[in-house]
C-alpha cells in the first residue's frame, strides 16, 4: 500500500540509508535532502529512482561518502574547492557561505568544484541562491554518453546547466536542463519500465537512430538538443565544469574500471551575480515587467513552475511512496556485509 510521508521523515529515512552505506551523518543528510527534494518536486528521474545507483556506487568505494571538502580562497571573486572524491553537493554546502559573501561584496563570484560526483538534478544547486537574492548559474560535466553534431559516437557527457533568477513576490524562476535532447534518467526509466522512447533522442552503437532505450544503453549515444547549438553548449559546459576547475573531463573518467560505480568523478562551476551591483535600475521591477510581457504574450508557464506546483501538493499531502520502495529503503538500513571489500 502506498504511504504519504513528509519531506522530513523521508529525508531522515534516506539519510539513515546513506549512513548505513558508507556516508558520514553530515554528508548523508545533505545528499538525502537533495534526493528527496527531487522526489517531492516530481523530478522523478533524479529522486528515489537513483537510490540503487547511489548505493552501488557507495558500496563500490568509487566515491567517498565521508569526504571532507577542501576550500581554497583563490581571489576576491574566486573559490576553488576540492570535493576530495565526494559528492558535489557536499562541497557546495561547505563553500556556500563564502561564495555568497564574495558575491555580496564583489557583485559576482564563482566557485570551481573539482574531484566531485554529481548524480542529481541541478536546480537544487541554484534555487537556494536565487531565494537569497542572487542570480545563479551552474554547470556540471560527466562521463562520455553523448554524440556531438557530425560525430555519431559518445564523446561528451549529457552536461547539464541550470539558471536561477530571484523574483519579487514570487518564487525564483529556475530552469535546469541536460545538453542532450532528453536526460539519461529518462532513458534509464524507460528501460526499467520496458517501454520505447520517442524518436530523435538517441542512436545505437552503429550511429543509427533508435527508439529502444537498451540500444542506447549498450554502446549507443544520447543526442545533443538543437544539433550543432546543443553540441556547442555541451562543450562550453565541459570547459567550465572540468577545464576551469581542474576536474576530470568526461573522456578521462575511470568509473568503468570499478564494478558498481555509476557516478563520474568530474567537476562543477557555480557563478553568483548580485543584481544590485550592476544597475541603478530596479532589477526586480524590470524582471517582473519581462515576465508580465511573456505571460501577456501567451507563455503558459515558466520553467520550474511544474516542480513548484508538485512541491506545494507534497507539502499539503505528503510525498507518495509505494510499499515496495518503502520496503527497499528499509532493507538498505541493514549493516553492510562485513566481508564486503571496496574495489578502490
Ligand atoms: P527537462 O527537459 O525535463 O526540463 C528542462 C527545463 O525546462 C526544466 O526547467 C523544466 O521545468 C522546463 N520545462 C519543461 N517543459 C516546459 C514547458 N512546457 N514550459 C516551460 N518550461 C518547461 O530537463 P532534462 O530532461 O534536460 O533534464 C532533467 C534533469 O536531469 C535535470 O534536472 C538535470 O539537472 C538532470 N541531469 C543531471 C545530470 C548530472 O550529471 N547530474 C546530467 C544530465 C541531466 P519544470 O521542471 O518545471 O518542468
Amino acid at each position: 500500500m502506498a504511504a504519504n510521508l513528509s519531506f522530513a521523515s523521508l529525508a531522515d529515512l534516506l539519510g539513515r540509508v546513506f549512513e548505513a552505506n558508507r556516508m558520514s551523518p553530515k554528508n548523508a543528510k545533505i545528499l538525502a535532502e537533495v534526493v528527496i527534494a527531487a522526489e517531492r518536486d516530481q523530478a522523478f528521474s533524479h529522486g528515489l529512482f537513483r537510490v540503487p545507483g547511489y548505493i552501488r556506487t557507495l558500496r563500490s568505494g568509487w566515491v567517498d561518502g565521508r569526504a571532507e571538502p577542501k576550500i581554497t580562497d583563490m581571489a576576491p571573486g574566486a573559490i576553488a574547492t576540492d570535493a576530495m572524491n565526494g559528492f558535489a553537493q557536499i562541497a557546495l554546502a561547505a563553500s556556500r557561505d563564502l561564495l555568497q559573501e564574495k558575491a555580496q561584496r564583489q557583485g559576482i563570484a564563482a566557485l570551481a568544484i573539482r574531484n566531485s560526483h554529481h548524480f542529481a538534478a541541478l536546480w537544487a544547486d541554484v534555487e537556494p541562491f536565487a531565494e537569497a537574492g542572487f542570480i545563479a548559474l551552474a554547470f556540471v560535466n560527466g562521463r562520455e554518453r553523448m554524440a556531438l553534431w557530425g560525430a555519431p559516437r559518445k564523446l561528451i557527457g549529457t552536461n547539464p546547466m541550470a539558471f536561477a533568477c530571484p523574483r519579487r513576490g514570487a518564487p525564483p524562476m529556475v530552469w535546469d536542463q541536460a545538453s542532450s535532447v532528453t536526460a539519461l534518467g529518462e532513458v534509464l526509466m524507460a528501460a526499467k519500465d520496458g517501454h520505447a522512447i520517442a524518436e530523435g533522442l538517441v542512436i545505437d552503437r552503429d550511429g543509427r537512430p533508435t527508439t529502444d532505450p537498451n540500444a542506447m544503453l549498450h554502446g549507443g549515444s544520447m543526442l545533443p538538443f538543437g544539433g550543432h547549438k546543443g553540441s556547442a553548449i555541451a562543450v562550453m559546459i565541459e570547459i567550465l565544469a572540468a577545464g576551469l576547475t581542474g576536474g576530470r573531463f568526461g573522456f578521462e573518467d575511470e568509473s568503468a574500471k570499478v564494478p558498481g560505480a555509476e557516478t563520474t568523478n568530474a567537476g562543477e562551476t557555480i557563478i553568483l551575480i548580485s543584481p544590485a551591483h550592476f544597475s541603478t535600475a530596479d532589477f526586480a521591477d524590470r524582471v517582473e515587467r519581462l515576465f508580465f510581457h511573456l505571460s501577456a504574450g501567451g507563455v503558459a508557464r515558466l520553467p520550474g513552475e511544474r516542480r513548484r506546483a508538485a512541491r506545494l501538493r507534497a507539502e499539503q499531502h505528503g510525498i507518495v511512496i509505494d510499499e515496495a520502495t518503502h520496503r527497499y529503503l528499509h532493507s538498505l538500513l541493514a549493516p553492510l556485509d562485513p566481508d564486503h571489500q571496496p574495489t578502490s
